[in-house]
């Protein structure tokens, strides 16, 4: 259902009121958007708001995707979503609905601020003001899975060059509109060497075309380390989807909570405004939850639709408001004052203060800044070779039995077996006989020395080994790229 709500408002700034679809959400949603909206409202934000609805009614009802038809009408009709967080119901068939949002509109770049708000909000890291740029659309999150053997499920990993230069110029675009000095990425390359490698590889290409701004790349796991003990070294991180998500969250809580966290999705036809935390059915109800981070989430919102002066009202007016200790319960401590204030409270506390300025922490002044979109140009297509085929097998046994097997199986002697990994580790020829080995083997065929390989050849194997019994659960053609592999090689040769 969609409903169309005229948001009243003190008229402030000389705009036409934009329309805008709002999900209410779940749990804590419907209390924590009603604090918003007033907040939005009370900073004279101009909002044609159209309710839409979505979450776990409506996966209930028998959308698997938490979304109805009529949502997804508001959302492409005002490409501008502001939402609260939802309840993805437990078990299997229900997709998630923020990345089906997210892929559908190709809201391809996740911003997170992530500020302390010391001496307001407790925090170790009181100079610690980052912001987390994540890769919003591929990476695990394509959501493709099987399970191809007894033992063994995998889980596609998706990375692609446009995808990559997408969000690296957006880092740095993003960097010079803002004014910040640094951009950083965080890969895994020194293991993934083509999905990540493919991340750091483009960073090191558009890094070039921005040379006042530093740059620097850190393994995730060293560089996670120092966003956890010196997070007042990094001003714009971009990472690929998976460390992007996980890291924010981190960096959040180091900022004194997740209630705090908003985060923007933009994309070329739309974008999306939401709090990085979920709809927290524990405290649901209870007028407790923190509204922070769905509020500056909108104030990113006001930005976004051109309305910067109402944006930084609000800022200024929830500056104001934690600078006075009205805290609620997950950021209360020794710089409250009072007792923790549930969410309407804290909202009207926000609303007393409009038009007034922080008096520690920096004024937030009207945005004018517009980070451009990336369209990436499709680049000519690279000679591709075919080389050979991986072919997955599922088999219970010992690696040397499976080679057996497979040389009686087939009778190409133009093809050759060159090598069986199990797990990514090569077992066959000479493996350790210590190597843990599952019931899920690769199988690298490559045609002889001197002889060419081509798909008739891939065909004519797969019947030879299906009419001999062997269990192929799938395949990967081995292609050269303009004469480079485009295949790892197994482990421990
Ligand atoms: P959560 O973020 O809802 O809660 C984690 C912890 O943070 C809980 O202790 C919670 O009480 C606390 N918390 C969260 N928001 C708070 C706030 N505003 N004020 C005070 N405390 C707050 O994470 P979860 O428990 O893992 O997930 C609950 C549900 O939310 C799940 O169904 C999940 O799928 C969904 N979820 C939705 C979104 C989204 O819609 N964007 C994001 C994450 C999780």
């Amino acid at each position: 259902m969609t409903s169309h709500v005229p948001m009243s408002v003190r008229t402030a700034e000389p705009v036409t009121a934009i329309p805008v679809s709002i999900a209410y959400g779940d749990g804590i949603g419907p209390e924590i958007m009603d604090a918003c909206l007033r907040i939005l409202a009370a900073a004279g934000a101009q909002l044609a708001i159209e309710r839409v609805e979505l979450g776990e009614a409506v996966y209930r009802a028998g959308h698997s995707a938490g979304i109805t038809p009529h949502a997804w009408d508001s959302l492409r009709r005002t490409k501008v979503f502001y939402k609260a967080p939802i309840t993805t119901p437990q078990g299997g068939g229900y997709k998630s609905l923020n990345v089906t949002v997210r892929k559908s509109l190709g809201l391809f770049a996740n911003v997170r601020p992530c500020r302390a708000l010391s001496p307001a909000v407790a925090c170790r890291h009181p100079d610690m003001d980052l912001v987390i740029i994540r890769e919003n659309e591929e990476d695990l999150y394509a959501g493709i899975e099987h399970r191809q053997t007894d033992e063994v499920y995998q889980c596609l990993k998706l990375i692609t060059r446009p995808g990559c230069e997408k969000i690296v110029r957006y880092a740095f675009d993003y960097a010079r509109a803002h004014g910040r000095k640094k951009v950083s990425c965080f890969t895994k390359d020194n293991i993934m060497k083509l999905t990540d490698g493919l991340f750091h590889k483009v960073f090191d290409e558009v890094r070039a075309e921005y040379p006042e701004i530093e740059s620097e790349h850190w393994i995730v796991d060293i560089g996670a380390a120092r966003l956890a003990t010196v997070p007042e070294q990094f001003e714009v991180i971009v990472m690929p989807n998976l460390y992007g998500d996980i890291l924010s969250d981190v960096a959040l809580e180091l900022t004194g909570s997740v209630g705090l966290g908003a985060s923007s999705n933009i994309g070329q036809h739309g974008a999306m405004f939401e709090a990085i935390h979920g709809s927290a059915p524990m405290i649901a109800g209870q007028d407790i939850a923190n509204p922070s981070g769905l509020l500056i989430a909108g104030a990113m919102m006001l930005d976004h639709v051109g309305q910067g002066a109402a944006a930084a009202r609000v800022r200024n007016a929830w500056l104001r408001t934690l600078e006075d200790g009205i805290h609620t319960a997950d950021i209360h401590g020794a710089a409250s004052v009072g007792l923790a204030v549930g969410t309407a409270a804290f909202a009207d506390a926000v609303i007393a203060r409009m038009g007034e300025v922080p008096g520690t922490l920096p004024v937030a002044a009207p945005s004018t800044a517009v980070v451009p979109i990336y369209v990436p140009v499709r680049a000519a297509p690279a000679e591709k070779t075919l080389v050979g085929v991986d072919v997955f097998v599922h088999f219970d046994g010992l690696p040397e039995a499976l080679a057996e097997r497979l040389k009686v199986a087939f009778n190409n002697p133009l093809l050759d077996l060159q090598m069986i990994t199990n797990r990514g580790v090569k077992v066959w020829p000479a493996g350790l006989p210590e190597t843990f080995c599952s019931d899920h083997w690769r199988c690298r065929f490559m045609a002889r020395s001197g002889a060419a390989f081509n798909r008739a050849m891939m065909i004519e194997l797969l019947r030879d080994l299906h009419y001999s019994g062997v269990d192929f659960v799938k395949t990967e053609g081995l292609y050269l790229f303009d004469g480079e592999p485009g295949f790892s090689l197994g482990q421990g040769q």
